[in-house]
């Protein structure tokens, strides 16, 4: 493709890159699906696209309409773009936790902000149950409800999958990412399991999550915490249901950090950290797998949304986490 149609047209047909370190690491080769080159910068302009086609083809949005959604803020980034673009508005709850860039980002690319007190989900004043509320309020308005729409999974069955299936010309031996709606990890699980039933999918999950307990023992129970924005996830979404994960890893923020830094210092990619628990989660698939074997993973978002928190040495001091040496001298 020479030229796109329409910018919407530049949603996805991501590049894939071999990563130099993490196949050193693993004894095999390593790709990421380099999602960081979609408009909004981010894996979710997939999903934000599908949901709300998926909505204009049942009816449910009119023109000038409203689009409400509750999110950790890429997926609210990829909304508000797909909806100036198609001439919608956008009101998007987020909790007030998530990096000042992504709530910088939302005001300017025009969608109203409603920031809300990190909650459990338990509690009616967590941003997804805050966001259905404010779309049933609004008149003229559709809740993208991403967790459990799955027209963000079909994202993913349809474009993620195949992309990858087609970079990789077929040859493909494990696929491993992170869960925030599990929209990815299931859809291009479903996606590549379709062409090949071999392939091997994995769950990397990070602490403070109850997915892979769920997966390892069949319990949804969390243990430890995580500073990772968008993943991260204490039930099954009707995205993850049926999900084809055949095997599950824990991954630390520590490791993935390590990666990003990594990453960043001896290969040039500037990422965010649900990317670099991935790419851990990555390595650990391929030393399973072993010597001459493919395995693909997503580099979700980019790093220069994390100005203020990875990339800033007063924020990880606070936090316990290591810092990058260039950042102390800076
Ligand atoms: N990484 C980041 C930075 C995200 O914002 C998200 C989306 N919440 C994910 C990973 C996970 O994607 P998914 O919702 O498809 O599970």
């Amino acid at each position: 493709m020479q030229i796109a149609k329409d910018t919407l047209a530049l949603i996805g047909n991501t590049p894939l890159v071999r990563l130099k370190g993490p196949s050193e690491a693993a004894g095999c080769d390593i790709f990421g699906k380099c999602e960081f080159a979609n408009p909004g910068a981010s894996v979710k302009d997939r999903a934000a696209l599908f949901i709300v086609e998926d909505a204009e083809e049942r009816g449910l949005i009119q023109p000038g309409g409203t689009i409400v959604e509750g999110t950790a803020g890429n997926t609210g980034i990829g909304l508000a773009l797909v909806a100036n673009a198609k001439g919608y508005k956008t009101i998007i709850v987020m909790p007030e936790t998530q990096s000042r860039e992504k709530m910088d980002t939302l005001r300017a690319l025009g969608a109203e902000l409603v920031l809300v007190p990190a909650a459990p989900y338990s509690n009616p004043g967590h941003f997804v149950h805050t966001s259905r509320r404010i779309a049933e309020e609004t008149p003229n308005a559709i809740w993208a409800n991403q967790f459990d729409n799955i027209a963000n999974r079909r994202a993913h069955i349809v474009t993620t999958a195949e992309e990858i299936w087609t970079q990789m010309e077929g040859r493909i031996d494990g696929f491993t990412c992170s869960a925030g709606t599990g929209g990815t990890l299931a859809g291009v699980g479903l996606g590549l399991k379709e062409r090949d039933e071999k392939v091997r999918i994995a769950l990397t999950d990070p602490h403070g999550a109850a997915l892979y307990e769920y997966y390892a023992h069949g319990e949804l129970k969390a243990e430890g915490t995580s500073v990772a924005e968008g993943i991260g996830q204490g039930r099954i979404t009707a995205n993850l249901e049926g999900a084809p994960v055949d095997t599950q890893y824990r991954v630390a923020d520590e490791e993935g950090l390590e990666w990003v830094r990594r990453l960043l210092d001896e290969e040039g990619l500037c990422l965010g950290l649900s990317s670099g628990i991935n790419v851990a989660g990555a390595v650990r698939l391929g030393r399973e797998l072993g010597s001459g074997k493919r395995v693909a993973t997503i580099l979700c978002d980019t790093g220069f949304r994390y100005l203020s928190t990875l990339y800033n040495a007063e924020w990880l001091r606070e936090k316990g986490l290591p810092i990058f040496p260039w950042l102390e001298t800076n």
